[in-house]
């Protein structure tokens, strides 16, 4: 079974898509990578989730990637005052320390570290963005806000701080609970919401201690400010451009997108455009033409993935969601203006030798017309290196760990078979050319470029390239 498209897709699960017939169907019909999202429901029912994909797995003997998305910390008011309260332009209001207060005009917010950091002109954005306050004065518990955005407000609602640098760990207790128990089960992924800092990232290395890729979650001003080290930092990157969308205006979104793509591409590190891409079919069966056209520009820009949310959660038409993406990326792709879009960045190949082997292979294999190139990898590494020079064939990644093959379903262009390197190089080559053709990924007669490190089963060791004719 092979994908022929080189982008991915990833599909959270919900309501809409749990049984083990609909996440079959998903599967199928396209999707890579799963993700199950801590934002909701219960322990066990992500278990079961994660138990119906690994079942699956077993079944299509094909690798699939879990990624488990932690919360962080969702910024909530507490409850509002007779239920719902209408702001109105101008107007002052308070907000204080508290998971309720009775004190008319008042908004309870129960986060004592964000009152520690606001500072006078600091804005808050309530329910995504639709009312809009800004602090005008501290006082005794609490700050003065004035309604800038006016509009109905109602108990537990989100807020967002855009200018206002916490100093807490993104990483909640909750988290902390939801990676234990995503660590133990066997998450292939796990993304990190509300990144602020590099030191973000170096504590959720700690935490995930190499169990899992570690995914850094943009969707903060001040994780753009830090990108480049964040990028560096990271196993992967999620644009999540919800909560981004809101914290920054809508318009600076494509262009933080682009740049993101771009620092991704240039590090080599996987990259998925993340919420709203099929938003409309949560309710239509077809997306809007500018859907398909979001949809086509990650691809344009040599993103890793493509990401369903509430589409493939809990919307009406899930499977249809990744059927058309499915079909959206593969026009794209085949399309003239694909070669050149994606041809336009060239990442700069580090001086080593295991880079420059790979980065050769890539070139090599689209030179002289190969059927792909096959790279035998233990952490990855080689996959990546290669897949960052966005080559015109396919790769075909072999490797001894289930793990790193699972988190190879995320990169760009890589079909990835389980199986040991062999013990000598012959039969490694014939292991290659075993593989190439069981998979369909090259037929009898087709030339394959082989990237092999030589002691097998040695990160870091990639130093061989053969060209082979099956
Ligand atoms: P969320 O993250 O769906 O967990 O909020 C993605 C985003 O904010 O875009
Ligand atoms: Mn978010």
């Amino acid at each position: 079974m092979r994908r022929l498209r080189r982008a991915r897709i990833v599909a959270t699960l919900g309501p809409a898509s749990s049984s083990p017939e609909m996440i079959r169907t998903l599967f199928e019909s396209g999707v890579d990578v799963f993700r199950l999202n801590f934002s909701h429901g219960s322990h066990e029912d992500h278990r079961a989730r994660f138990d119906a994909i690994r079942a699956l797995e077993a079944e299509v003997n094909h690798p699939i990637a879990i990624l488990q998305d932690l919360q962080g910390p969702k910024i909530r008011l507490g409850a509002v005052s007779g239920g719902k309260m209408v702001l109105e332009k101008g107007q002052i209001v308070r907000m204080v320390l508290g998971k309720d207060t009775s004190e008319p005009n008042t908004l309870a917010l129960p986060h004592k570290e964000i009152f520690d950091a606001l500072m006078p002109g600091h804005h808050l954005l309530i329910d995504d963005g639709k009312v809009r306050v800004k602090v005008v004065r501290m006082i005794d518990q609490g700050v003065e806000v004035e309604v800038i955005n006016g509009g109905p407000v109602t108990d537990r609602k989100g807020v967002n701080l855009p200018d206002t640098l916490l100093d807490l760990s993104p990483i909640t207790e909750k988290d902390r609970a939801d990676l234990a128990f995503g660590l133990e089960l066997g998450v292939d992924w796990v993304a990190f919401s509300f990144v602020q800092r590099p030191a973000d990232l170096i504590e959720a290395h700690g935490l995930v201690g190499g169990r899992a890729g570690v995914m850094a979650k943009i969707e903060k001003p001040s994780a753009l400010k830090h990108f480049d080290e964040l990028v560096r930092l990271a196993d992967a990157i999620m644009v999540a451009r919800g909560d981004l969308g809101v914290e920054i205006p809508p318009e600076d979104v494509p262009g933080a997108q682009k740049d993101l793509v771009r620092a991704c591409r240039m590090a080599g590190k996987p990259v998925i455009i993340a919420t709203q891409m099929l938003e409309s079919m949560i309710t239509a069966p077809t997306p809007t033409r500018a859907e398909a056209s979001d949809v086509a520009t990650a691809i344009y820009d040599g993103a890793d993935a493509v990401m369903l949310s509430a589409e493939s959660a809990s919307g009406q038409y899930p499977v249809e969601a990744v059927e058309i993406m499915d079909h959206i990326i593969g026009r794209t792709e085949r399309h003239h203006s694909y070669p050149p879009l994606i041809h336009a960045l060239h990442p700069a190949v580090e001086p080593h030798p295991q880079h420059l082997i790979s980065a050769a292979a890539a070139d090599v294999a689209s030179s002289i017309g190969a059927a792909g190139v096959v790279a035998f990898t233990q952490s990855g590494t080689s996959s990546m290196r290669i897949a960052r020079q966005r080559p015109s064939v396919p790769i075909l990644s072999i490797t001894p760990s289930i793990q790193t093959a699972r988190r190879l379903a995320l990169l760009w262009g890589t079909d990835t078979v389980q199986s040991n390197g062999g013990g000598s190089y012959d039969e490694m080559v014939e292991q290659a050319i075993h593989h190439a053709r069981d998979t369909g990924f090259a037929q009898p007669g087709e030339t394959i470029v082989i990237v092999s490190g030589i002691p097998f089963g040695m990160a870091g060791s990639t130093n061989n390239l053969r060209i082979v004719t099956v």
